[in-house]
C-alpha cells in the first residue's frame, strides 16, 4: 500500500495510524479553511459521535509537533490548524491580521516574491549546507476590513 507524506511523518515519528487521528487528517484534508478545535470537534463528532474534545486536542497537538499540521496561535486559545502541505491546495503563503484574525491565503506570488525566495533558499542551502524541504511565510497585519472600521 502507497503510504502518504503524513503517514510517513507519523510512522517515522513512532506514532500509529488510530481512527480519531484518520478523522482528524480527512478533516483537514477537505477543508479550505484554517479551522479551531471546536470547528474540528463539531466536524468529528459527525463521523464519529464518540470522539471526545481531549482526543481532538492531543491530536492536533501532535499534528502540530511532528509537522503534519501547522498551529497558527493569536494567543487567545483559539489556536487554528492546516496541513502543512494538503494536495487538494496549492502551496501559498498568508496574510494573517492581528485585528480581527483573518487568515488570508494567497497564492498569486508576485514575480519580485519568486524570484526572492528561489534566491534565498538556494543561498541559505548553500551556506548552512542545509537541504530545505519546504517553508512557511506569514505576514502579520491588519487587514483592508480593518483598517477601514478605524
Ligand atoms: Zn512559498
Ligand atoms: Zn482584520
Ligand atoms: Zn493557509
Amino acid at each position: 500500500m502507497l503510504t502518504t507524506w503524513w503517514q510517513n511523518r507519523l510512522f517515522g515519528a513512532g506514532y500509529r495510524l488510530t481512527a480519531p487521528r484518520e478523522i482528524v487528517i480527512d478533516i483537514l484534508i477537505e477543508t479550505d479553511n484554517h479551522l479551531s478545535v471546536e470547528d474540528i470537534y463539531v466536524k468529528a463528532l459527525k463521523i464519529n459521535p464518540s470522539i471526545g474534545l481531549a482526543t481532538v486536542y492531543r491530536t492536533l497537538d501532535l499534528f502540530a509537533q511532528i509537522g503534519i499540521a501547522q498551529k497558527f496561535d493569536f494567543g487567545d486559545g483559539k489556536a487554528r490548524y492546516e496541513l502543512t502541505d494538503n494536495p487538494k491546495k496549492d502551496h501559498h503563503h498568508h496574510l494573517i491580521c492581528i485585528r480581527c484574525k483573518a487568515i488570508i491565503d494567497y497564492s498569486d506570488f508576485m514575480k519580485e516574491e519568486l524570484r526572492l525566495m528561489d534566491k534565498t533558499q538556494a543561498a541559505l542551502s548553500q551556506k548552512h549546507q542545509f537541504k530545505i524541504m519546504h517553508h512557511t511565510i506569514h505576514f502579520y497585519g491588519i487587514c483592508e476590513k480593518c483598517r477601514k472600521s478605524h
